[in-house]
Parts: structure tokens; C-alpha cells; sequence
């Protein structure tokens, strides 16, 4: 049975990453070579976006043959899996190119209306197929990791990619290294019909969400929820309930969701964390989700949202 699907924006990712088989180099080789395999290409981060065919049919991902993309493969190239009718799907990083909207192929792709656009900005526009952004959230966080680890951190020498991707490798000193997902926990604190969120300095004055920070080594998610809580807020927490996780590729999380449950509704803010935080009564935050609150809950593509959700659900 598969796996339930989640409103999580960048999860129900589709693809096979196949992690027995990419290890095997000749097998690498053979897909990357297949008539069906098909490269996304990624500029800093950005994937190329093809217009609508047709109005309203949404936006694609530019899918581009070998043939067109052979020029990059050089760079570094990622397997990200299989689609369901087993064919490859690859991501190409063309970041070193200045101008790739004024490169071939994709100068000609983008006059026709093609654009390398953010995956935050997608997914807001929210014109694509979420299953595609999810396969654009892998490409990205693996891509950018590459980007940022080309040498070795136990000698210092140049390393390589290797494996798909799913690794690099070390040929002076033998060392692997793996890619980077950093587990950051998102909460919200509830007690009895209230729930506690917080503004961050910089954010709209309006906008109030979850509180969020990274795990620490040698943590329990439920130890860094009440750690965070405790350090942010000043809020006690004495249980936590695991809500479900979102890969936020901004650059390389995983973000975790749980409901806390608070201890009293004491609280004690640390300015430098928080510019302000407030407890919100279930009424309030359903004026929130109807637009007639007077403040503002994330939208749907952040996890914060379908916490906020959930607590409104849990309380009826
Ligand atoms: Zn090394």
C-alpha cells in the first residue's frame, strides 16, 4: 500500500531514487544514455519553467532531452529517480553559466517564455503539479549541496561526485561524504482553546506563525520542541505529538511539525529571537483562515499552516 499522501508542500515526491541500483556506475551510465531519460536543468538553485500549453493547463517543468542539454553533462548531474513507467529523470546544474537565458538551448526556450524561477516563488504561484515541485525540492537540495562541498572536509583535497549524486568522494584520502539534510523542529505550543505564535523581526507586522529551530546533536525532537519553546518564548511544554515533516530545500532542511502541549501560558520572549509572540484563542485563529482576524497565518505551502490546521481541527 502506499505511503498516505500529505498536504505538505515539496513531500509526495514520485519518483523511484532507485538506491540499489544507482551505486552501480555501468547502470548510471545506461539511463543517462536511455532514449526516455529527461534533465531538468537548475541555475543557482532556480529550475527551468516552461509557459502553459495551453491557457490553464498550469506551467511544466522544462524537461529537456540528452540531445539538448549534452553541452552540461560535464557539470555536475544528479540522478533523481525513475518516474512510474521507469523512466530516468536527472537534474543538470548550469550554475556556472553567467547569463543562461542567453545560452543555448535554453536562450530559445526562455524567448518562448521559459523562466529559471525560484522554487519558493512556484510554490506560491501554485500553477505546477505539487509533485513536481517536490522532484524540483530534491534537485535543488542535492545540487546545492554539491555546490557548496566540492572539497574534501577531512584533507582538504577536490572531491567527487559519485553514486548519482548521493555522494562524494575523496580519491587523496578515501573519505566519503554524504549529503546534508539539517532537522529543524516546527511547533505549536498549545494550551486548553489557545495556541502560542510569534512574529520574527523583519516579517509583515501582521504575520504571526509557529515557532521553529535546528535540532542540536544528541537531541530528541520532543527535547529540542521544549528546548526551543523554553529559549523563544519562555513556555513550558510537557508533551510533544509529532504532526508530519516538509523538506524545505532552503537550502537543506527537514522540517519536523509537532504540536506541544504548554505547561501554563507564562511567557517570558527573547527580544533577539522573537520581535513579539502571543497566545491565540481557536476563534481567533479561525477569523485567521476566513481573512477577518486583523493578523495573518502562513500559507498553505508552509508546514506552520497545516499545524495551525490541525490545532483548529484537534479543538473542534
Ligand atoms: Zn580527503
Amino acid at each position: 500500500m502506499p505511503l498516505t499522501q500529505r498536504l505538505n508542500m515539496f513531500a509526495n515526491n514520485p519518483l523511484d531514487r532507485a538506491g540499489h541500483l544507482r551505486t552501480d556506475e555501468d547502470w548510471l551510465a545506461a539511463q543517462i544514455a536511455t532514449q526516455e531519460a529527461l534533465f531538468v536543468p537548475l541555475w543557482r538553485g532556480d529550475a527551468l519553467i516552461l509557459p502553459e500549453a495551453a491557457a490553464g493547463q498550469g506551467r511544466d517543468v522544462a524537461w529537456l532531452p540528452k540531445a539538448a542539454i549534452s553541452a552540461y553533462l560535464d557539470n555536475d548531474v544528479i540522478f533523481l529517480g525513475l518516474n512510474k513507467n521507469n523512466a530516468p529523470r536527472f537534474g543538470v546544474d548550469i550554475s556556472p553559466l553567467e547569463a543562461p537565458e542567453q545560452t543555448a538551448p535554453f536562450d530559445a526556450l526562455c524567448r518562448a517564455g521559459g523562466v529559471f524561477e525560484n522554487l519558493r516563488a512556484l510554490a506560491m504561484v501554485g500553477d505546477m503539479p505539487p509533485t513536481e515541485l517536490a522532484i524540483l525540492a530534491q534537485a535543488k537540495g542535492l545540487l546545492e549541496w554539491h555546490a557548496s562541498h566540492g572539497f574534501c572536509s577531512k584533507c582538504g583535497a577536490q572531491s567527487v561526485i559519485a553514486e548519482g549524486g548521493y555522494k562524494r568522494s575523496c580519491p587523496a584520502c578515501g573519505a566519503d561524504h554524504f549529503p546534508r539534510t539539517d532537522p529543524v523542529v516546527i511547533m505549536l505550543p498549545y494550551l486548553g482553546d489557545k495556541c502560542l505564535l510569534g512574529r520574527q523581526a523583519g516579517w509583515p507586522e501582521t504575520l504571526f506563525s509557529a515557532l521553529a529551530g535546528f535540532m542540536e546533536p544528541g537531541e530528541t525532537i520532543e527535547e529540542a520542541v521544549a528546548r526551543e519553546t523554553m529559549e523563544e518564548a519562555g513556555v513550558a511544554i510537557t508533551s510533544v505529538h509529532y504532526h508530519s515533516t516538509q523538506p524545505w530545500p532552503f537550502p537543506s532542511s527537514l522540517m519536523i511539525g509537532c504540536l506541544a502541549e504548554a505547561e501554563n501560558d507564562k511567557m517570558s520572549v527573547d527580544e533577539k529571537e522573537l520581535a513579539e509572540a502571543r497566545w491565540f484563542s481557536v476563534a481567533e485563529i479561525k477569523d485567521a483562515f476566513n481573512g477577518t482576524a486583523g493578523f495573518d497565518i502562513p500559507p498553505s505551502l508552509a508546514i506552520a499552516h497545516h499545524l495551525i490546521k490541525a490545532f483548529v481541527e484537534m479543538k473542534g
